[in-house]
């Protein structure tokens, strides 16, 4: 017990001294902040869920960092920054990235198997992942990224022009571009569109569950499956994420779980065991889970790649724990990017990378035994 209140304090401290860090205000007046978003072209859209305090400063409420905020301050994601006692949103309309991938590589394996999706993302991240592959626009202000300007209303027109059936919100972390990921959510559904998130899942339950209504897919990433994993690497906590992902679940939005293995980190056989009980306790056997191999980045970059051998071992816990779809990421050609029947055990979808090679699925079912397997097929 003493030993998990010095954590619990550990993590606190670690928290708050991020917190104070990304805080430090660049600006004096007013006219200078307002001058910074009109010269770099950023939005100064007002932000959702988020609280007045005294003295101009402001508390947001969207994610489990809960940040206060000084007047002309920002959030620890870089992108939400109280003026005159407001907050505000700095990347609504301006997507650093815009894309159009295959819905493999979100990854997503059981929504929609071979179609492309349009992806977008803007800077930001409320979590500060030392090992992050996209740190180059995750790790950034939005000033000193260039962006496109790209409206809900012009996202969904590219999309039905390009007769495309989904979107998905991805790359950095969309919960940090939350108010543009909802407006153009609410308008794609409308036009039949799906939409689909990649996140680290590091949200509070109330806007989550606001987003869940639009939502059609998410893949989360269970970075780890404990508190001082998620604080060493990555500044945050693990416990509003197993929150999120019951709250996906129970919201009846497709899920699948990325798990990216590094070596010496998060590789304990233990420890990935304990994550696979807990999914199947919590979750179910249906929900997919990929282990992801880590490849050397950002301010990670003296531990190895993630051996095939040590993915193959943590797919074998997982299968022994009675999860019936698991995949092995970033590794081209394996066994463990194909789909298996968990009746019969025929291979119902083979790939090749994002490429699907071959589909044995008819109407959602194994086209040998019949059996179903779960997932969104059409
Ligand atoms: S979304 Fe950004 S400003 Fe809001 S609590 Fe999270 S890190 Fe802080």
């Amino acid at each position: 017990m003493r030993r998990l209140g010095l954590i619990l304090l550990f993590v606190l401290f670690v928290v708050a001294l991020a917190n104070a860090i990304q805080f430090t205000s660049p600006f004096s007046k007013v006219s200078d902040a307002l001058k910074m978003v009109r010269e770099k072209n950023l939005s100064k859209f007002e932000a959702k869920y988020w609280r007045e305090m005294e003295d101009k400063y402001v508390q947001c409420e969207l994610c489990p960092n809960l940040c206060v905020i000084p007047n002309l301050g920002r959030g620890r994601c870089g992108v939400r920054i109280n003026i005159e006692g407001k907050l505000y949103s700095l990347v609504y309309g301006k997507p650093v990235a815009v894309h159009i991938d295959p819905i493999e590589k979100k990854p997503l394996s059981h929504f929609l198997p071979g179609t492309a999706v349009f992806s977008i993302a803007t800077a930001g991240c409320n979590l500060g992942c030392i090992f992050c592959q996209n740190w180059q626009i995750s790790q950034v202000k939005p000033e000193d990224a260039d962006h496109y300007n790209l409206s809900p209303e012009e996202i969904v027109t590219v999309i039905k022009k390009n007769k495309l059936p989904s979107i998905a919100y991805t790359y950095t972390e969309p919960t940090v571009f939350y108010e543009y990921m909802l407006a153009t959510a609410k308008l794609a559904k409308k036009a039949g569109i799906k939409n689909v998130m990649h996140s680290c899942g590091y949200i509070n339950p109330k806007p989550l569950k606001e987003l869940l209504q639009y939502m059609d897919a998410a893949n989360i990433d269970l970075k780890g499956f404990s508190e001082e994993y998620y604080q060493e690497m990555s500044f945050g906590r693990l416990e509003p994420v197993l929150t999120s992902l019951k709250t996906i679940k129970q919201e009846g939005v497709w899920l699948e779980i990325t798990n990216l293995i590094i070596p010496g980190k998060n590789d304990d056989p233990k420890m990935i065991r304990d994550m696979c009980k807990w999914i199947k306790n919590e979750l179910g056997t249906d929900v997919p889970l990929y282990f992801g191999a880590f490849h050397p980045n950002y301010k990670l970059k003296n531990v190895p790649p993630t051996p095939v051998k040590t993915l193959e071992m943590a797919h074998k816990i997982a299968k022994e724990e009675g999860l019936k779809y698991v995949y092995i990421g970033n590794v081209y050609g394996h066994f463990g990017e194909d789909t298996y029947c968990p009746k019969c055990g025929k291979t119902v979808i083979k790939r090749e990378g994002y490429k699907i090679v071959e589909n044995d699925l008819v109407d959602g079912k194994c086209k040998f035994c019949g059996e179903e397997i779960a997932g969104v097929w059409k």
